[in-house]
């Protein structure tokens, strides 16, 4: 057989070394992270919470440095404990991991393959796509509805004998749209109970709308269903990586089985155990309170303004502004606000510090009369 002789590739762009890669995962884009805020500019990009974090929690970090030569206890059982007790089931119902988004990776991982088909609506989170391919699955999205919220009748239709993961978010990111309560019971009626369905409540502590549906009145009730949280947003730890699921042991032990091992850091168990301390959580709730009642604020104005905004529950608000996405982003970051654009759809701009919001309106109040 003959080979063919090595290539000289001189192109400076983009050198193929000829490895042999996976062709789903080669043609992923690479994870790039939003540009950094201008100096005096603000991260609007992230929904990372803007509060400088609390000085106990900081402490709790801070004593775990003396141990940085062990491995941590990565099933994070002290964090798992105190989770169960606040959900009222046991620590093997909980499962942590260096984000929740690790969470639903490994979930996938757990349960869909080649073949296999994962149901989501769209735009929903951008991580869940790569996640599929990387399971080696493949993704079904569902478009939005017009109001920007699930189509759950239509997810439910999706569902094939393929079918092995769905994933409801809400409120989802980027619209701040929620499934309500009812809404999701009729959901779950028409889903298989073969099939498992990820509830990703990632900011479920910024909604105040009472007939949102809340993953922890369901616990217990379905037993294909699996509800994920994070300390990443309302809690303010998005740099430690620390999430959390809970949902029937054996969906959990499948998890646990698709891990990379000792994911989760001693800091972050600490951090979020620290989090979760009476006195602690009361300050870090006021600031979510702080953060809502800052949404509804620039939301009305915005309405005012003449803009269409879906109501939110997050903690960022979506503008479908569709062509115009890349054009008043642009106008945002020169202003020293860098934003989230998803052209050509719309932007989703962070609620973050209150000093944010004066040139945020002011801006967009220029470009709504544009
Ligand atoms: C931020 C986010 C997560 C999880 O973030 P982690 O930092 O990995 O915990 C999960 N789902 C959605 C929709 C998110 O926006």
């Amino acid at each position: 057989m003959q080979r063919s002789t090595v290539e000289r590739v001189t192109a400076t762009e983009s050198v193929s070394t000829g490895v042999r890669l996976r062709p789903e995962i080669a043609a992923l884009p690479p994870y790039r992270q939003g540009r950094p805020a201008p100096e005096d500019g603000f991260k609007l990009s992230s929904n990372e919470n803007p509060f400088d974090p609390l000085p106990s929690v900081r402490d709790a970090v801070a004593a775990t440095a003396d141990s940085i030569n062990r491995y941590p206890d990565a099933t994070a059982l002290a964090v798992r404990e105190a989770l169960g007790e606040r959900f009222g089931v046991s620590a093997d119902e909980v499962i942590i991991g260096a984000g929740s988004v690790a969470l639903i990776a490994q979930f996938v991982l757990a349960a869909a393959g080649p073949g296999d088909e994962v149901v989501y609506s769209w735009r929903s989170f951008e991580a869940y796509p790569g996640l599929v391919t990387i399971a080696g699955a493949t993704s079904v999205a569902v478009p939005n509805r017009a109001d920007h919220g699930h189509d759950l009748d239509a997810i439910a239709a999706a569902i094939t004998e393929r079918t092995r993961v769905v994933i409801v978010c809400t409120p989802n990111n980027p619209t701040g749209v929620t499934v309500t309560r009812d809404e999701f019971d009729a959901f779950m009626a028409r889903v298989p109970a073969d099939r498992l369905v990820l509830l990703d409540e990632a900011y479920v502590e910024f909604v105040r709308d009472p007939d949102a549906v809340d993953g922890r009145e369901l616990l217990g009730r379905y037993p294909n269903l699996v509800v994920l949280r994070t300390f990443s947003k309302a809690y303010g730890l998005a740099g430690l990586r620390v999430g959390y699921a809970i949902g029937p042991v054996e969906i959990l032990d499948a998890a646990r089985a698709t891990a990379i091992p000792l994911g989760v850091t001693a800091a972050a168990s600490a951090a979020a155990l620290a989090s979760l301390e009476p006195l602690a959580e009361a300050e870090l709730r006021a600031r979510v309170e702080i953060i809502a009642e800052r949404r509804d604020r620039v939301r009305a104005a915005l309405l005012a303004q003449g803009w269409a905004v879906p109501v939110s529950q997050s903690n960022f608000v979506w503008l479908p502004v569709g062509e115009r996405t890349a054009e008043i982003a642009e106008r945002l970051f020169d202003a020293g606000l860098v934003t989230r654009a998803f052209a050509p759809e719309g932007i989703r701009v962070s609620i973050g510090e209150e000093e944010s919001v004066d040139t945020l309106l002011r801006i967009l109040g220029e470009l709504v009369e544009a």
